[in-house]
């Protein structure tokens, strides 16, 4: 039996694993996901010149509001994390593009999934593994699941034998995943019903990314502006576009220009189930070419990612999910303050004090 089950190798999971790992527990991550990090995503995109990194998903980290939480001196002398800094311009409502004052971000030249390995060194981690029902047992839980990506060969990737067990659990992953995944024992005991209940306060916005590729040869400024370097662009108020930048602006061996754009939420309600992705990517990029430049709506490759669970419009609005009835078991994510990497990192260290009192 293991002490502690860790479901969800994000930001917050892998906070609390490593700090219960660090005090001496056994402890087990699982996900389902090839990589590491949850939403914070790199992809690896072939181009003509090299592989480049793009960040698919959390664009930056910027200076966490409680110090004493925060990895940035940590990362940026590992060289995982540098400075970014793009101009930065705001899209208004109407098209207008704005100068906006510059905040302080830092990216990672590697991509951004480099936060998460950084963290991940001393875990035993489960890749491609789905947590699909959680049960409470008169000590301690059981979990099921499912091995995904039959046919890889990595090592890390040998199954699981399910179900698992463990002393606690700490549940690292979308509040609708988490109650999803709770719901099948709630009827066995009340506080696990509280929990769904509350879980299910918690709203999500979707995303949809596309990633563009271009020719080494285009100019990549913005119209109107005269943009050197790197760029980035806010659209908090328009319709379709949420945010655009120059990723490739964030490597140090860039060689192809590369553009992420998220879309708006309102855009992504449309959108996220249709199944032409590529034109739904055709769209942003469009939408981006009318107001930032014409070039945006030709580049030489792209894909589209679509975040069903991207950024938290309504949070639990406390630090973590618990409930006194089962000590040996916490939620914890950006959707329970902050909907930011400094809210998953504060959740999950809550998350891990919590368990370690619970296994004292
Ligand atoms: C497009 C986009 C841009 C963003 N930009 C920024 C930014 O610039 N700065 C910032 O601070 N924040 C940003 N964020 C938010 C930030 O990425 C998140 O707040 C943070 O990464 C959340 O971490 P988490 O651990 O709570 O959840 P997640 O990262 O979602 O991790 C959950 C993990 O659980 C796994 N999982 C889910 N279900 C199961 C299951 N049943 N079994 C096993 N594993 C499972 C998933 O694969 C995932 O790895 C952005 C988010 C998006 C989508």
């Amino acid at each position: 039996m293991e002490d502690v089950v860790v479901i969800g190798a994000g930001l917050s999971g892998l906070t609390a694993a490593r700090q219960l790992h660090q005090s001496g527990y056994r402890v087990l991550v699982v996900d389902k996901s090839r990589g590491l990090g949850g939403r914070l995503a790199t992809r690896r995109l072939t181009r003509p010149l090299g592989t480049t990194a793009i960040d698919h998903g959390c664009r930056y980290l910027e200076p966490f509001n409680d110090a004493s939480l925060s990895p940035m001196s940590l990362l940026l002398a590992a060289g995982v994390l540098q400075l970014w800094q793009p101009e930065t311009f705001s899209l208004e409502a109407d098209g207008a593009l704005r100068v906006a004052a510059p905040g302080t971000l830092y990216a990672a030249p590697q991509g951004i999934s480099a936060v998460a390995k950084a963290l991940a060194p001393g875990l035993t981690i489960q890749r491609h593994w789905r947590a699909t029902t959680l049960t409470p047992l008169s000590q301690g839980w059981r979990i099921a699941g499912e091995p995904l990506g039959a046919g890889s060969q990595d090592a890390s990737d040998l199954a699981q034998p399910s179900p698992i067990k463990a002393r606690a659990v700490v549940v690292a992953i979308p509040a609708p995943q988490a109650a999803a995944l709770i719901a099948a024992a709630a009827q066995q005991h009340e506080g696990l019903s509280e929990m769904v209940q509350q879980l299910e306060t918690v709203e999500f916005e979707a995303v949809i990314t596309a990633m563009a590729g271009y020719s080494p040869h285009q100019s990549t400024s913005l119209a109107a502006q005269n943009v050197p370097g790197g760029w980035m662009v806010t659209g908090d108020n328009h319709p379709i576009l949420r945010w655009l930048a120059l990723d490739s602006s964030k490597r140090t061996d860039s060689k192809e220009p590369v553009v992420v754009v998220h879309s708006s939420a309102a855009f992504a309600a449309s959108n996220i189930d249709r199944s032409d992705l590529e034109e739904v990517g055709q769209a942003l990029l469009k939408t981006a070419a009318e107001h930032l430049g014409p070039w945006l709506k030709t580049p030489e490759s792209m894909q589209v990612h679509r975040w069903r669970y991207g950024f938290v419009s309504k949070p639990l609005n406390s630090l973590l999910l618990a409930s006194p009835a089962l000590p040996n078991l916490v939620g914890c994510g950006d959707w329970c303050r902050g909907g930011n990497a400094e809210g998953a990192i504060a959740s999950g260290h809550q998350a891990a004090k919590l368990i370690a009192q619970a296994l004292e």
